[in-house]
């Protein structure tokens, strides 16, 4: 039979629909709860060490079916289904059915002897009896007026947050303030501290956006209702993790435009320009795109019930299309967060309630309402400060678009379609354009509006379709000339001449062949021209970084931040628990694997190891420091680490050392952990290499004394450029000091270097500058020759040196240690790349933008 697990934020819940369960099938019927957070799982939330186990445990030879609540449910659930590295006789799928529902429809089907995906089917469609029911054409207004109007409690909470993401709360990450207040009852309201706007409902994407929430700005977060407290802390949460968004966003328009100003000149004819939006040179016949939205409907109006439930028809079609479901299968992560961003506008209270009181009066039709409200609110998006926020307009004019072709009953949008192969000509391209381009048509796209930082230039980017943006000198009286473009310098050429497009087409053949070299490369070693070998590892925190490390080509991995899995644990994890959450991560990975020991303190506190107030946790009690002072927790952590690590090369690291006598009392408590697993007569891994983060400058400078006793190196950047430049990490007004090419930081590696090969050590560097082309160019160029990146971008790096000759890389670091700042470094890396570029030309060109 199959079996059914819960995973619910509340245990309480999940054990209700249990009981119901059982009632209705039979007291014996395979069902489990995984649901809950914390030791006892008593505290709301959901854990995915407790959901692998709890599957692992019902597992059944004719599957199971998981059902879960929202959000972080579903996140929870998949990365439990990472951690088990499924065999094949483990049949579990995940189900999108509402949970209580859901659950009962399976529950039933399943008793009664339904295969997997006949349970599945049955618990999708257990809405259907409910909607039945409640079918009640309008009901929008109702729905909108309750969701609207925050729950009036006494009780507020309140909660300061600065806002570090590099465009603010801009959509994105506002997206993901909205989804997590929604999985709360209270009332949560925002205000913009700097510039005194709002306050402003937290589920409200529109109201957000209003209040122009910049980078650094201070946002005061109110809360009331009874699980106000758990709302601010899932905000403080999603905030320490800048809103789910990486803070190096893509690069600015400014990088880029450097970049065309670089770019060879050596092809001819009515050449123009803009913005390189996305690398690559195409070549072909431009066809205008029109304008798909005409902005008209004056038609009489109706009942303004009728034409409520219109409009409420049309946006829910929007909504659906717009679902992560109908999604799934792109290959576009990024263009599906867009797309449910853009959905998260259809469900905005503010907005809905405005449409209501615009068809009520005056009488207008459902078309007109629509428009004229999305045109305001596009309107009031254009009239920001911010340009960032300025560009999110388009997201506005896309979602119009898509009811507007709802309510006049067109079925399907009109695609961007083309007879022949052609290069798309538009003022601008809306996100729901972009991610309809099929790059085997769209041979590229020439706008002149937008920028490198908007959604349709992000999409582009990910579908590999050149674009140069707000472009010059070209227009629509072009339509049907052949025309050239090179995404990457943003240059575009009108019917170039024979000599022009005889060079263009070789230099796309170059890009082509560089590219899909990189990619189909990625497994081979990265070697430099003259035969220098550079191991490139990957920085990972859990098993999916480890999947994407693996898929990445990574040779190993460089930290492993064993901290990661246990920020948001509300009780220590038990050794056991260490054990199983390591070996899945260990059993991704081939290759040499350096995991750090818990490096918790300052920007990464422990919530279930609560510390003393300090006045600068920076230079506080933080990672060896932290674990020095606390042996049971520590000792606990080798000694899982000892057990997960057998049959894998595993490195031990110690993190934040400063002093000698630091790392004599770690390799103590290293010993005695060993002890401790033999006298207990448990396999572990032993003996073990054992190394230090080298990201205090005290241990760079005393890197020598510490080679003496270790075995290993490796350079945290991150943590070393603030400490070399007193300037917090993370502090955005302090952006300019925080360069990991400034000289300073050079001289320092130099150093590290030199104290590891007095003993011939291994050193690598794992801070984020090795995932930069330019800074990795320069350590390597110091002489690293191992560095460790970010999953995602070992493939880049590791092409990066395959045209790239040591000597080069030594005269490059050795001018960048003569530099007196970072800016000049950057400069001379960037020329230097593009001299050997240039002098490389075919075939060894290096095929990504640079960034910096
Ligand atoms: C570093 O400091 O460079 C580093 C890799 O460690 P973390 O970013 O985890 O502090
Ligand atoms: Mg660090």
């Amino acid at each position: 039979m199959v079996g059914l697990v819960l995973v619910s934020h509340s245990k309480r819940l999940a054990e209700s629909v249990r009981d119901m369960l059982l009632q209705m099938t039979s007291p014996n019927f395979p069902v489990a709860v995984a649901s809950g957070a914390g030791a006892e799982h008593e505290q709301l939330g959901t854990d995915a060490i407790h959901i692998s186990e709890t599957l692992q445990k019902l597992s059944r030879p004719d599957g199971l079916l998981v059902l879960m609540d929202l959000g972080s449910a579903v996140l929870s659930a998949e990365a439990a289904l990472e951690l088990l590295d499924l065999c094949p006789e483990m049949r579990i799928r995940l189900c999108a059915a509402p949970l209580v529902e859901g659950a009962i429809a399976a529950a039933v089907q399943a008793n009664g002897g339904g295969s997997l995906e006949e349970v599945a089917r049955e618990a999708e469609r257990g809405l259907a009896g409910k909607e039945q029911q409640l079918k009640r054409k309008g009901d929008i207004a109702a729905t909108l007026r309750t969701s609207s109007r925050p729950s009036l409690v006494a009780e507020t909470s309140e909660l300061v947050l600065t806002v570090r993401n590099k465009h603010g709360l801009h959509t994105r990450p506002a997206a993901a303030l909205v989804r997590v207040v929604s999985k709360f009852a209270s009332s949560v309201e925002i205000a913009n501290m700097r510039s005194g706007q709002g306050s402003a409902s937290a589920r409200s994407l529109t109201s957000l956006a209003l209040l122009e929430i910049r980078q650094g700005d201070q946002i005061r977060v109110l809360a009331s209702g009874n699980d106000r407290d758990a709302a601010l802390e899932a905000i403080r949460e999603l905030a320490d993790r800048d809103f789910d968004e990486p803070l190096q966003a893509a690069s600015s328009p400014q990088v880029l435009r450097n970049a065309a100003a670089t770019s060879s000149q050596e092809t001819r004819n009515s050449k123009v320009g803009g913005i390189p939006g996305s690398n690559g040179i195409s070549i072909g016949p431009l066809c205008v795109l029109e304008p798909l939205m005409r902005v008209s409907d004056d038609r009489p109006s109706g009942d303004p019930a009728a034409e409520l439930r219109k409009l409420d028809l049309a946006m829910k079609d929007v909504e659906l299309e717009l679902s992560p479901e109908k999604h799934s299968s792109s290959p576009l992560t990024l263009g599906s967060e867009i797309l449910e961003a853009q959905a998260l506008i259809l469900s905005d209270p503010a907005l809905c309630e405005q449409l209501r009181s615009r068809l009520e009066n005056p009488r207008t039709s459902a078309a007109r309402a629509w428009l004229d409200a999305m045109r305001d609110l596009g309107t009031q998006y254009q009239s920001m400060d911010d340009p960032y926020l300025r560009e999110r307009s388009t997201d506005v004019w896309d979602i119009a678009r898509r009811v507007l072709h709802r309510l006049r009953a067109t079925n399907h949008l009109p695609a961007v379609r083309l007879d022949r192969p052609s290069i798309v000509f538009a003022n601008e391209l809306l996100p729901s354009e972009a991610v309809e381009c099929d790059p085997a048509t769209v041979l590229g796209v020439i706008t002149r509006e937008g920028s490198a930082t908007s959604h349709s230039t992000i999409l582009l980017r990910t579908l590999g379709i050149p674009a140069v943006l707000g472009a010059s000198g070209i227009d629509e009286h072009a339509a049907g000339k052949t025309v050239a473009l090179d995404g990457g310098t943003g240059e575009i050429w009108i019917e170039p001449d024979q000599q022009s497009l005889s060079i263009l087409q070789a230099r796309r053949q170059e890009f082509l062949e560089r590219e899909n070299r990189a990619k189909a490369e990625r497994s081979r070693p990265s070697t430099t021209l003259d035969g220098e070998r550079i191991e490139i590892l990957a920085n990972i925190g859990s098993a999916v970084d480890a999947r994407i490390a693996a898929e990445n080509g990574a040779e190993g991995v460089g930290v492993l931040r064993t901290e990661s899995a246990f920020l948001q644990h509300s009780s220590a994890p038990s050794e056991e628990e260490q054990t199983l959450s390591l070996r899945q991560v260990f059993a991704r990975i081939d290759g040499p694997i350096i995991v750090r020991t818990l490096d918790v303190g300052a920007d990464k506190p422990l919530r279930f190891f609560p510390q003393r107030e300090e006045h600068n946790p920076y230079l506080g009690v933080r990672g060896i420091r932290l674990c020095l002072q606390s042996p049971a927790l520590f000792l606990s952590q080798l000694r899982a680490i000892l057990r997960s690590g057998v049959g894998h090369d595993i490195w031990l690291m110690f993190p934040m050392v400063s002093t000698v006598a630091e790392v004599d009392e770690a390799l103590h408590m290293v010993d005695q952990a060993h002890h401790e697993l033999t006298v207990a007569g448990r396999r572990h891994v032993w003996p073990i290499k054992r190394g230090a983060m080298i990201e205090v400058p005290a241990a760079a400078l005393m890197s020598k004394w510490l080679a003496e006793k270790l075995d290993f190196f490796s350079i945290g950047t991150n943590d070393l450029t603030q400490y070399v430049m007193a300037a917090e990490r993370g502090n955005v007004s302090l952006a300019g000091l925080q360069d990991s090419l400034h000289p300073a930081l050079l001289h320092l590696i130099r150093a590290v270097i030199h104290g590891a090969k007095s003993h011939k050590r291994h050193v690598s560097v794992c801070g984020d500058a090795a995932s930069d082309p330019l800074s990795a160019m320069t350590f390597v160029g110091l002489g690293v020759r191992s560095l460790s990146v970010r999953p995602k971008q070992v493939a880049e790096i590791k092409s990066l040196f395959r045209f790239l000759k040591m000597a080069d890389l030594e005269q490059l670091a050795g001018d960048s240690l003569r530099c007196s700042n970072a800016a000049q470094v950057r400069i001379l890396a960037k020329e230097r790349l593009n001299a050997i570029s240039n002098r490389n030309r075919n075939p060894q060109y290096y095929p990504y933008p640079i960034g910096g």
